[in-house]
């Protein structure tokens, strides 16, 4: 190989370790709790309007079939960094919702098995830019850029799942420079975690690293640059965040 080949390729090289390190940056690991054990994001699935409250809140009847979509493993951010509110929308909510991370999954797996493949539970924000998803709504159009823009999933970290940590009286609750803007039980969803896993292993392979947003209850509102929020799976995880403008 002639000096100038090498040159050539060093610097190839070089570009390369650069872009994969920028794109190892990118991928966000969940931090699994004891042990540290840190896990790859990959497809983010949300229900929508799984509280009827909720649903009700938002001027929809409560669905006959789950509503489903998904996020790009980029929404995913660390929970305790701030939330940047984008400058495509005047009005950013908050949805607290309970976080599901799961292990490969079997295809259409019975709902008394799937319990089975859930690997740890944690707390997130399901941010939503209101007006675009409203116009979107409008238009029967899909809400994608409204819920999966960069930033759009703070998650705490992770604990592993064992018998009795999340019972139906476990508690959501978010607040708002300490006012309660959200607080209701999880046993008011109105598909279970179970149901919901064998639900989605139905129409996708459900893979390792797989996050599932199980759904806000009501009380979902707009964020305002220097709210402090704090978003608790009541006793047993929460991380508290800033907001800011981007
Ligand atoms: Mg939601």
């Amino acid at each position: 190989m002639k000096i100038k080949d090498l040159n050539v390729w060093l610097s190839f090289s070089i570009f390369n370790l650069f872009g994969y390190l920028e794109q190892m940056k990118m991928t966000y690991s969940v931090t699994v709790e004891p042990g540290e054990e840190t896990i790859p994001v990959n497809t983010v699935y949300c229900l929508g309007m799984n509280y009827a409250d909720h649903a009700r809140e938002m001027g929809a009847d409560v669905p006959t079939e789950p509503v489903v979509f998904i996020k790009p493993a980029t929404s995913i951010i660390n929970g305790e960094s701030p939330i940047l509110l984008p400058t495509f929308s005047n009005d950013i909510h908050h949805e607290i919702e309970l976080v599901v991370l799961v292990d490969n999954v079997p295809e259409n797996i019975s709902v008394v098995d799937a319990e089975t493949y859930i690997l740890a539970y944690g707390v997130g924000l399901d941010l939503t830019a209101r007006d675009i998803q409203s116009i979107a709504k409008k238009k029967g159009l899909p809400w994608t850029t409204a819920k999966g823009f960069d930033g759009s999933a703070p998650v705490s970290r992770f604990l592993a799942a064992k018998n009795n940590l999340i019972k139906p009286t476990t508690m959501l609750r978010l607040t708002i420079n300490g006012q309660v803007k959200q607080q209701d039980t999880i046993g008011k969803m109105l598909l279970p975690v179970p149901v919901i896993i064998a639900h989605l292993s139905k129409y996708f392979t459900l893979r390792r690293g797989d996050l599932i947003f199980t759904g806000t209850p009501e009380g979902v509102g707009p964020l305002q640059p220097g709210d402090i929020v704090t978003v608790e799976l009541v006793d047993i995880i929460s991380f508290t965040t800033r907001v800011q403008k981007s």
